[in-house]
């Protein structure tokens, strides 16, 4: 065999291995990528984490890189960081499911740019439009691409009531203002979109949105992380959609929402769904069951509520609780040293209330 068909011969080998790949759901990227994407083969039950660079100036219609995580089934697989130059406000996961009727597209990602993107990313796996857009919660790095889909969509947009608190609030104001000061491009024609169906029954209450043969089961999952949290289960195939009520990879946040909620919420994950096949976070790798990323998350938070409350019962400090406060065997968890602080901090304050 000359050299030329050696070559060959381990091209198409090369070729057939991540054509493969690519159906047990691996990473596709597109063609002549602008920006550098550092991809794990997989986005299911994996400790590797994207490591992208977005390009600035990469066309609207450029899509994204995304994994196919089940059939019709689709996960965009965001850096762990917080929002900087390099990931661009791609700091968190979104998906979307096709059907025969519509597409249903779960959260936005961080910017209108991105947004445009990931309607582009849609766009290149099928011709179906979007029905549905379901955002998880307020926090931005989940909803800022939002208006892409109201100027390019007759996508219905499905909320928790409290989105529509934030919107009218001081925090997304100076939350907007901030990303202008370093990814100002990337938020050209923002503006904050209000839902279409609110979400706002009883805690753990559900709602139904059918299209074609699936059914998109959204609950109501309470405060625990912002001013409104759902969670969705898609079926028949069983994938839950947690959003940030666990995080798999990264350290926890708790800057507004409620630890006493959040555990309610992790146990009931835990207790009323022992048949979902999987579970995509906001943050992090999907995972199959045993759902480790929810008790590992839920054990984080009950550690940090108890070690507060015995703080603020003894009469230490906020300061000193904090400072003092550190979980050796979380240093090497993603974000542990930005957000432990914080979480520390907000849970001594929850503390103080509850006890006094
Ligand atoms: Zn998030």
């Amino acid at each position: 065999m000359g050299r030329t068909a050696i070559r060959t011969a381990i091209g198409s080998i090369l070729l057939y291995l991540f054509s493969t790949a690519s159906l047990a759901g691996g990473a596709r990227v597109p063609d002549k990528p602008s920006g550098e994407y550092d991809l794990p083969a997989t986005a299911i039950n994996t400790d590797a984490i994207p490591a992208m660079v977005i390009d600035a100036d990469a066309p609207d219609d450029e899509p994204l890189p995304y994994y196919r995580i089940a059939a019709d089934t689709y996960m965009l697989f965001g850096n762990i960081a917080e929002v900087d130059e390099k990931n661009r406000g791609w700091n968190g996961n979104a998906g979307f499911v096709v059907t025969e009727d519509g597409v249903f597209v779960i959260d936005s990602l961080g910017t209108p740019k991105l947004g445009r993107r990931f309607l582009a990313t849609i766009r290149s796996v099928t011709d179906q439009p979007v029905r549905y857009l379901l955002l998880t919660h307020n926090h931005p790095d989940h909803s800022y691409g939002a208006i892409a889909f109201r100027r390019n969509t007759d996508a219905t947009v499905i909320a928790h009531k409290g989105t529509l608190d934030y919107i009218h609030s001081q925090q997304i104001d100076s939350s907007v203002e901030y990303r202008r000061g370093f990814i100002e491009q990337d938020m050209q024609n923002f503006a904050a979109v209000t839902p279409d169906v609110l979400i706002d029954d009883e805690h753990f209450s559900k709602k139904c949105f059918t299209l074609g043969d699936k059914r998109f089961v959204v609950y109501n999952s309470g405060k625990h992380h912002s001013h409104g949290d759902l969670v969705m289960q898609q079926l028949p195939q069983q994938i839950l959609w947690i959003s940030d009520l666990a995080f798999n990879q990264r350290t926890t946040f708790m800057g507004d929402g409620s630890s006493r909620q959040a555990i309610e919420g992790q146990q009931w994950l835990l207790d009323n769904f022992a048949e979902a096949k999987l579970m995509v976070p906001g943050h992090g790798s999907a995972q199959r069951a045993p759902f480790t990323m929810v008790s590992k998350t839920r054990s984080y938070v009950e550690r940090l509520r108890e070690e507060m409350g015995e703080a603020v019962e003894a009469g230490i400090t906020l300061q000193q609780a904090v400072e003092s406060s550190d979980y050796p065997d979380w240093h090497d968890t993603r974000l542990y040293q930005l957000n432990h602080r914080a979480n520390a901090n907000f849970v001594y304050r929850e503390m103080e209330l509850e006890l006094f």
